[in-house]
């Protein structure tokens, strides 16, 4: 990320400038979490570094490949491949059971035969005996939990989630943190955290706390050896 800034359309006003010239590397595998006062610019970060947006300038290099002068579809075509996202409030689609959630990213690719992914994919959520549930019948962290296992799904190189645990209970909270650090070991996910809980960002290896928009501190917090990676 290369001197990045956003502006929003501001109606009636000068528009918004939220993010003023933030920089930073992520190496493959890393483990990286984003902190940061409300409204500091922490979801906007991420949504361009995943490429769900476009950033009004400087550039966003995603496992090799130059975001900013994509079109809509060209990053859509790069997040499909790479990218996974944990969104705050889940962005469940609501006419599909918890199965065909977790089946979109795969059918996006063109596979076939998914399903038996998806359940096993449930399964290790926990989620087994509730594949044919829609998105209104279960809890907010059952819902949570599928948007894991649809991330898990994509098998992305880089995993992006907004407060993963906010809406969360604490055993719940806890599992789907495991579950998150699991796939960083188990396929070397690189992970993106925005987070306001300070004890999942210390199990991070690195912590870029953002304010007003700018970096104010970029810290590494242990060697990969430690915590994250026992
Ligand atoms: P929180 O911790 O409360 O989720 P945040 O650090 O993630 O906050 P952002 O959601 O990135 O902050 O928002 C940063 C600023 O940008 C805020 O002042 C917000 O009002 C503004 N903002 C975000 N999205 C838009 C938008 N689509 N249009 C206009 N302003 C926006």
């Amino acid at each position: 990320v290369e001197n990045l800034t956003k502006s929003y359309p501001n109606a009636g006003g000068a528009p918004l400038t939220v993010l003023h010239g933030v920089s930073f590397e992520l190496a493959a595998g890393d483990t990286f979490a984003i902190v940061g006062p409300s409204g500091s610019g922490k979801t906007t970060l991420l949504g361009l570094c995943a490429g769900l947006d476009r950033a009004t300038s400087g550039s966003v290099w995603l496992n090799g490949i130059q975001l900013d002068n994509l079109s809509e579809d060209q990053r859509a075509a790069v997040r499909n491949q790479h990218v996974g996202f944990i969104f705050q409030n889940f962005q469940l689609l609501p006419t599909l059971t918890a199965l065909e959630n977790v089946q979109v990213p795969q059918e996006l690719r063109g596979e076939k035969g998914s399903a038996a992914t998806a359940q096993a994919l449930l399964e290790r959520v926990g989620l087994g005996k509730r594949a044919h549930h829609y998105p209104t019948q279960l809890s907010g962290g059952e819902q949570q939990r599928v948007s894991l296992a649809r991330a898990f799904a994509n098998r992305p190189a880089l995993l992006f989630a907004d407060e993963p645990t906010g809406n969360l209970d604490p055993d719940t909270s806890d599992t789907v943190v495991d579950l998150l650090f699991e796939l960083n070991r188990e396929a070397g996910t690189t992970l993106v955290l925005v987070t306001h809980d300070l004890e999942l960002a210390a199990r991070t290896q690195r912590t870029l706390r953002v304010r007003g928009g700018t970096v104010q501190t970029d810290v590494r917090n242990q060697p990969a050896s430690s915590q994250a990676r026992a």
